[in-house]
């Protein structure tokens, strides 16, 4: 029996495990600290297939389907599906208009809405200044502990062997790959990477130089608001926000394009961005004064192009993967709580059926070496597109 060691228990790494434990493999799960005790634990939980790339969308469509079919099942995962509305301005009616024609064609149920509409989605909404906007009623969020903490669950059921407490030191790439820990060294015929922002040094360990920067990402939640308004991108101010279980808003976006040390860098939300947050929700609420409960910063890990590196990783930039058994599941950038079953089914089926990810994701896409790259936010519609602006 094939035995597989994952190091990282966020929902990158506990969804392999999960896929993987599906196919009966012999998986073993290590962590540092728990299961969905870093990034993911920090996450906002949106979940949307308006994104800018056919490849990206067209992996939403597993996803989709696999947070709609666990949210099913009796247990505490529950899949809101709210809907997701953009919302912008003449200035983003291009963009929308081409990206609404790029998701559909990738199989989004997504299409351009304008103030009427918008209005009727989400009636407590102040759409002052918005002129056109894109919905998804099949978009929404979800809580990505709860997520994490479910699959874990199944997947112990299953057969996984979870090791929480357990920091991995050394990481030894070959055809059977080993790690070490604190306790000893695990022998293995597959070592898969998933260790979020820390990816970049465990793979170093290996001698695998990753194009991977962790950066920071800031989020709040409101005292309750009274009203339920869905899940909104204001594309205009680059702000998110989407209901929480008491009425609140998680509120988000608050990304700073500059690399952080993730074993260095501050939990705390920034002055500034309480205030500018606070400011676009009070008029898109029409409220005088929305309290802040609660806020934080965590780190994503920005790639190259924003794509993730999930499979075989080349030990110099545009080199060939060796044949040996260490995969990489990184470099997820804002987006790895909604794009983790599809990247947990990928690297499923490189093991089991041999079957590579799409090329957009491999981590041997770069020819060159991408060198010190700039970290982009994957949200904003900011520069994304200069020939439509
Ligand atoms: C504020 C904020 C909002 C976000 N909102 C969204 C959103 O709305 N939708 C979305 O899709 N994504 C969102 N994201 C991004 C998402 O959270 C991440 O992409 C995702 O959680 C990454 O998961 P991961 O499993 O790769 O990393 P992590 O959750 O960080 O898991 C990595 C694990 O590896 C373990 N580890 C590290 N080093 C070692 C070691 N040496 N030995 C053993 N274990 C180790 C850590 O303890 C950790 O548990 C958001 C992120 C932030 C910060």
């Amino acid at each position: 029996m094939t035995r597989v060691t994952v190091i990282g228990g966020g929902c990158i790494g506990v969804s392999v495990a999960s896929h993987l434990v599906e196919r009966d493999i012999d998986v073993r799960l290590l962590d540092k600290g728990y299961a969905a005790g870093e990034t993911t634990g920090k996450a906002g939980g949106l979940i949307f297939s308006q994104l800018h790339e056919p490849a990206d969308v067209r992996a939403m469509a597993y996803s989709l389907e696999f947070f709609r079919s666990l949210s099913e099942r009796d247990n505490h995962f529950t899949f809101h599906e709210s809907g997701f509305l953009r919302l912008g301005t003449e200035a983003e009616r291009p963009v929308f208009e081409h990206e609404v024609a790029m998701q559909r064609e990738a199989g989004a149920d997504v299409r351009l809405v304008e103030p009427d509409e918008m209005g009727m989605i989400y009636p407590s909404l102040s759409l002052d200044g918005v002129t056109v906007g894109t919905y998804s009623p099949s978009d929404g969020y979800a809580d990505p502990h709860t997520f994490t903490t479910t699959l874990l669950a199944d997947a112990e059921a299953n057969g996984l062997e979870y090791r929480p407490g357990t920091r991995v030191i050394d990481v030894t790439a070959s055809e059977s790959p080993s790690v070490t820990t604190e306790e000893g060294t695990i022998e293995s015929d597959v070592v898969v990477i998933a260790a979020g922002p820390w990816s970049h040094r465990l793979a170093a360990l290996a001698d695998v130089d990753l194009p991977a920067k962790p950066y920071r990402a800031q989020a709040l939640v409101t005292a309750p608001v009274g009203v339920d308004v869905g899940t909104v991108y204001d594309a205009h101010e680059g702000v998110y926000f989407r209901t929480t279980q008491d009425t609140g808003l998680l509120v988000g976006d608050g990304t700073e394009e500059v690399e952080a040390d993730p074993d260095d860098y501050s939990r705390r939300a920034d002055f500034d961005f309480l205030a500018t947050m606070s400011e676009t929700i009070e008029r898109r609420l029409s409220a005088a004064d929305v309290g802040v409960q609660n806020a934080w910063a965590g780190l994503c890990t920005a790639t190259p192009d924003c794509f993730p590196l999930v499979g075989r990783p080349p030990f110099e930039s545009g080199a060939e993967p060796r044949p040996d058994g260490l995969l990489v599941a990184a470099g997820l950038q804002g987006h790895g709580f909604m794009r983790s079953p599809a990247v947990g089914r990928a690297i499923a089926e490189l093991i089991c059926d041999d079957r590579p990810p799409v090329a957009e994701w491999r981590p041997t896409r770069f020819d060159d070496d991408p060198g010190d790259f700039e970290i982009e936010e994957m949200l904003t519609l900011e520069g994304k597109y200069h020939n439509l602006e």
